[in-house]
């Protein structure tokens, strides 16, 4: 009965922020799985090498060089991964940023580029694709939030503010596009090991400690632990399950 249900070939994907880090995680699970990805980032050279490793797995891949809070960018690149790649199916909305600085210290340009880049770039890019996949008769979009769209954050006031409206963002275009067939869910990560969090680590006295502490699964996440749940949330075994906000934590969310 499960057979094919989590078959993405004849699928493409759109993976923001998919040259590193848990974008690219995700996007080996996409690709693993059949579909074909585009890889979008500023990072042209990053973006490269990660499709060299998609590659290897089978579809076709594409890096295409965007700034995601840009309008216009966004718009060209979704215009190009339609020329070259045939069709969207899947976005995963995962750029993202921190900058580490309590409330009173944050400059209102470091607020806007957290916001923008975190937030706005999933209005922007979900706004994108949503007649690309109507008019295909549906589509797969998965926003990447964060245990700080659950819990406050004294040093990381402008980011746990874009992860919290990442949430309602999916929430109200997985209501306003349900009828289109588009199924809209958030992934909460918790402590994954990547270059944003080893800033962090940099800054942060015995953080990697604490966060084993802390997590029940007592290991810091890895990138490949989200192939698994971007592959559930881009198939049709998902097909019924939309607006929810998922934990990807090793329980860390749920320690009082
Ligand atoms: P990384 O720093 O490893 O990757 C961030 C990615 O975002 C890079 O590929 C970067 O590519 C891209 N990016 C940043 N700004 C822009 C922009 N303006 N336009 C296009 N691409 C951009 O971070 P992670 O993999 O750790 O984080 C991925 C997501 O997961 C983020 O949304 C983050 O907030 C979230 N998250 C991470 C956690 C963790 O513990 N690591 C925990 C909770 C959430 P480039 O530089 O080429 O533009």
């Amino acid at each position: 009965m499960t057979a094919g249900l989590f078959d993405l070939n004849g699928k493409v994907a759109i993976v923001t922020g998919g040259n590193g880090g848990i974008g690219l995680g995700m996007a080996r699970g996409l690709a693993a799985a059949g579909a074909a990805i585009a890889i979008v980032g500023r990072n042209e050279a990053k973006s490269a090498d990660a499709v060299a490793v998609l590659v290897k797995a089978g579809p076709k891949a594409l890096a295409v060089a965007a700034d995601v809070t840009d309008e216009a960018a966004v718009d060209a690149m979704v215009m190009r991964v339609r020329g070259e790649l045939g069709r969207i199916d899947i976005l995963v909305n995962n750029a993202g940023i921190n900058i580490r600085k309590p409330p009173e210290s944050l400059d209102p340009k470091e607020w806007d580029s957290v916001i923008s880049t975190n937030l706005t770039s999933a209005f922007l890019c979900s706004r994108a694709v949503h007649a690309a996949m109507k008019a295909a008769g549906g589509g797969k979009i998965i926003n990447i939030g964060s245990m700080m769209s659950i819990f406050g954050a004294s040093f990381a006031p402008a980011y746990a503010a874009s992860k919290g409206g990442i949430v309602q963002f999916t929430r109200s275009c997985a209501v306003a596009w349900a009828t289109d067939n588009i199924q809209v869910n958030a992934v909460l990560p918790g402590w994954i090991d990547t270059e944003l969090t080893k800033r962090a680590r940099e800054q942060i006295e015995g953080l990697h400690d604490k966060v084993l502490a802390r997590t029940p699964a007592a290991r810091w996440g890895v990138a490949d632990d989200f192939a698994g749940i971007a592959t559930f949330l881009a198939s049709g075994a998902s097909d019924f399950v939309t607006g929810t906000a998922i934990p990807v934590d090793g329980g860390y969310s749920i320690m009082g």
